[in-house]
């Protein structure tokens, strides 16, 4: 209770929040008590989470931050939060996010912005950035949230919170909203490495009902956290340290790094050099699949429905027109048009072939360090209203976005605050495919 209480009075300002599940939340807190009390000792038994309202939730509106599903009831609820439930986690309710997980502020949420807790004027990052701001206010200890393209890495930096993007495949994506679903992965989001290490033993795993789901032995994601650091080999990339780079962000970043080598890291330079290509292909990709995932919205099976259609080609025009905001609209508009024919292979097919490089630039780094470090963000969170462009806002994804394409885990880091409004800077680890333990060990010893 006195979490929801804390909900109830100060999220009025803040908005990470679409829906609070009070009652809900109450009966499954009773319930874990009483099997507490039977002795019931599972260690995630009674604590309370929050979960992007991405995430399907029986009974429960899951509206994806879009006026489209604002009125959805899911019948069925997704694999992770099935699994969480059974771990005996309260779901306190579901959290605010960019429409369709469509952003880098969460501005562009069909419920409003979200306020930095850190700073008000300033944005939480998107698009799980009612997630990462529920976590830094203290509503909740842990959230859930998605990552297509940084959405829980940047979202977790300007929050000061610890995010963690786990490889492609390694967390089933069965019940979560799809956005780009080649890119698309959950994971968890929580005030330290050792709290995502909980909760991402608790949701990874193989899955019958997600056939892009990696049937591989799920680690013990806490028997490593304590593993000493001496000489592990840590890259910078040097294209992650170039031009656009905030100079404190730089000056945090660097002096976390410098921690790692008093805890006998050995840290090298070294180069991914696709990733100018990074943003152009995402670009491609990322639109071309959502204008196929969000195809299903028509006004006829579920979702949003336009008043009194003249027929069914207006039946599927206004309700799309209305449901859809304008991010979401621009991406349909890339994703059909590199997808159809004579555009497709000079941009789909290409940004492909690109995809495949940045997948091996990573490889290739992989094969002289163990992990690579660098900034998850270019700067600390910016104002709310500051970016108006959306291709400006798209270059905040700049040392994230690779990541989603290669299909390689990434985790970000509280490491310090910018001088100006205190605001939150972020340090991404990056390891290989399925390093996972490696990033939360390497995480949890900076903490
Ligand atoms: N900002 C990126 C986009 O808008 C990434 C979003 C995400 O990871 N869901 O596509």
């Amino acid at each position: 209770t006195s979490l929801l209480d804390r909900i109830e009075r100060l999220d009025g300002e803040l908005n990470t929040f679409i829906t609070v599940t009070r009652d809900q939340a109450l009966a499954a807190a009773d319930a874990a008590d009483q099997a507490r009390a039977r002795g019931d000792e599972r260690p995630l038994a009674g604590l309370p989470l929050a979960l992007k309202d991405i995430f399907c939730t029986r009974g429960v509106r899951t509206s994806c931050g879009s006026k489209m599903l604002d009125n959805f009831v899911s019948p069925y609820d997704a694999t992770v939060v099935e699994k969480l439930e059974a771990a005996g986690m309260v779901s306190l309710g579901k959290t605010n996010m960019d429409e369709f997980a469509m952003g880098s502020s969460n501005e562009n949420s069909f419920y409003g912005a979200v306020k930095n807790p850190w700073d008000k004027s300033a944005v939480p990052g998107g698009s799980s950035g009612g997630s990462a701001a529920a976590v830094a206010a203290g509503f909740t200890p842990a959230a859930l949230g998605t990552d297509t393209g940084g959405s829980i890495r940047q979202p977790a930096a300007f929050c000061g919170v610890t995010g963690l993007k786990p490889t492609y495949g390694r967390v089933s994506r069965y019940g979560m909203i799809a956005y780009a679903s080649s890119l698309d992965q959950g994971g968890p989001m929580a005030r330290s490495a050792e709290d995502c290490a909980h909760l991402l033993g608790a949701i990874a795993g193989h899955d019958l009902r997600d056939s892009t789901s990696v049937a591989r032995v799920v680690p013990d994601y806490l028997a490593e956290l304590d593993t000493p650091l001496s000489g592990l080999k840590i890259g910078l990339p040097k294209e992650y340290f170039g031009d656009g780079l905030d100079p404190e962000v730089e000056r945090a970043v660097r002096e976390a790094i410098g921690v790692y080598e008093s805890l006998g890291a050995k840290v090298c330079e070294v180069s991914l050099p696709h990733t100018h290509l990074a943003i152009p292909a995402y670009y491609v990709i990322a639109p071309a699949e959502a204008s196929s995932n969000l195809s299903r919205y028509d006004g006829v099976r579920f979702g949003y429905r336009c008043d009194a259609p003249a027929d069914l080609e207006d039946l599927y025009k206004r309700s799309r027109a209305e449901g859809f905001g304008d991010e979401v609209k621009r991406r349909i508009l890339i994703g059909t048009h590199t997808l159809s024919e004579g555009f497709f292979d000079a941009y789909y097919r290409k940004a492909q072939q690109v995809r495949r490089l940045i997948r091996q630039d990573f490889l290739d780094a992989f094969d002289e360090v163990d992990v690579l470090m660098g900034p998850a963000a270019p700067t600390p969170a910016f104002d709310l209203g500051a970016k108006k462009d959306p291709v400006s806002m798209y270059l905040q994804d700049i040392y994230t976005i690779a990541i989603n394409l290669a299909g390689i885990p990434g985790i970000s880091v509280p490491a310090g605050f910018s001088g100006q409004g205190q605001r939150p800077i972020g340090l991404q680890i990056l390891g290989q495919h399925f390093a996972e333990a490696q990033l939360l060990n390497v995480a949890h010893q900076f903490q």
